[in-house]
């Protein structure tokens, strides 16, 4: 290939002695907690984009850290002690996460957080309901004193339709996750981390002298160590990893008057998720009705699922309320049997820190540290 670089391009930009595959909130931030270990570490973050191009600018912003519903379930999964630590791992980086950026950079509110059960599931609530002293306890010592409450009286003011019960979370949050992303992209900048956008990363191979080669279409890199934060990506590199893709499909309304709708809400088993901004709502989900189409790499939308985001909007959210539709997009999450990341060293020097199970908002920046810490323990 003739790249026609100068001297100059070739030893100032092609070299690192770490280098991070994908700028989402986990490469950023293990890209700054490397730079805030040691300074002169030279660390360069190769993102395909032009923008970050996976799951960390495109979604919904919930500071959360699990639904009712979605606790229950995971428990069955993880174990009580499992769950505890994970919900720890998802509390400890949201802490980390706002400490890192401040709240005024983020945007990050504490409007609280609901999940919302329609009539009919009386089994599903029921058990929730009976569920929220036994969550209450088990989490307390992590997050505070009665995280979850019921909040029936406030189905009423905010306007739902077919709805009997609302589970409020009060620790739960949100965020403006475009300024957030903004701030981590300047955070890191500013540290001496160097990001160089529209460099898809297709190889590598170990190279002579403890050197690894990577190949992009923008030309070959090297480095001493290599960190995969590409996420559900990283399947075309790692086929026996346990990462499987899974779309969110989303959409934003026009501004509504005087919009009563604040805070973070999950539906059907946070399957659903809504919540304010800027007037507006923003409303993702819907995986469920189309599990094998959703589990994809391509961004885009369906039909079937965009009809089902606005006939929720019409029946149950906005029942009374006039809205337009804006626009929609999509997102790329990665999930797997376990709902913990996989942070591990993957082949000699080469690492990775990827499959935040849709919950990245949460745990994104203690994996982005843990994997720092890995690799700097290997120098
Ligand atoms: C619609 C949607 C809503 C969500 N809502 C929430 C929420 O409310 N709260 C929450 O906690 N989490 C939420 N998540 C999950 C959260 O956004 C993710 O878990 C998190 O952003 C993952 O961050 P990451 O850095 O691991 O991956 P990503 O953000 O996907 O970053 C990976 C990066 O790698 C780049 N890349 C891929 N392949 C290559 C390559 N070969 N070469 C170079 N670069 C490459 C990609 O372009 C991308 O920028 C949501 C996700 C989606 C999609």
């Amino acid at each position: 290939m003739n790249y026609n670089f100068s001297y100059w391009e070739k030893i100032s930009f092609f070299s690192a002695d770490i280098i991070i595959v994908g700028s989402g909130i986990v490469g950023l931030t293990a890209a700054i907690a490397l730079k805030q270990h040691n300074p002169k570490l030279n660390v360069l973050v190769l993102e395909r984009g032009f923008l970050p191009s996976g799951a960390s600018t495109k979604n919904a912003g919930f500071a959360c850290f699990g639904s009712l519903s979605e606790l229950i379930e995971q428990e069955k999964t993880s174990g009580t002690e499992g769950l505890y630590d994970l919900i720890k791992r998802r509390w400890n980086g949201l802490q980390k996460l706002r400490q890192l950026l401040g709240d005024k950079h983020i945007e990050f509110n504490n409007y609280g957080g609901f999940e919302l059960f329609k009539k009919e599931d009386e089994q599903l609530t029921s058990l929730c309901v009976s569920k929220i002293s036994h969550f209450n306890s088990l989490i307390e010592d992590i997050v505070g004193k009665n995280a979850f409450t019921l909040a029936n009286k406030k189905i009423d003011y905010f306007g739902f339709n077919h709805i009997s019960t609302l589970i409020e979370n009060q620790f739960e949050g949100q965020i403006n996750t475009g300024k957030m992303m903004k701030a981590l992209i300047n955070k890191a900048t500013a540290s001496g981390v160097q990001i160089l956008n529209s460099c898809e990363v297709s190889s590598f191979e170990q190279g002579d002298a403890q050197q690894i080669n990577i190949k992009t279409q923008q030309g070959i890199f090297s480095c001493r160590k290599l960190i995969f934060a590409n996420n559900a990506f990283i399947s075309s590199f790692f086929k026996d990893l346990d990462v499987k893709p899974g779309r969110g499909q989303v959409l934003v309304t026009k501004p509504i008057p005087s919009l009563k709708v604040k805070g973070t809400f999950h539906y059907d088993k946070g399957y659903y998720y809504f919540r304010n901004i800027d007037n507006r709502i923003l409303f993702g989900g819907g995986r469920n009705l189309d599990f094998k189409t959703e589990e994809t790499t391509i961004f885009g939308h369906t039909e079937k699922i965009q009809q089902s985001l606005y006939a929720i909007l019409k029946d149950i959210i906005l029942p009374d309320t006039a809205f337009e539709i804006d626009y929609n997009w999509s997102g790329i999450m990665a999930f797997g049997k376990q709902l913990e990341p996989i942070i591990k060293e993957i082949d000699s020097d080469v690492f990775c820190a990827v499959r935040c199970n849709g919950m990245g908002v949460a745990m994104g920046s203690q994996t982005g540290q843990d994997i720092a810490d890995l690799v700097l323990s290997t120098f």
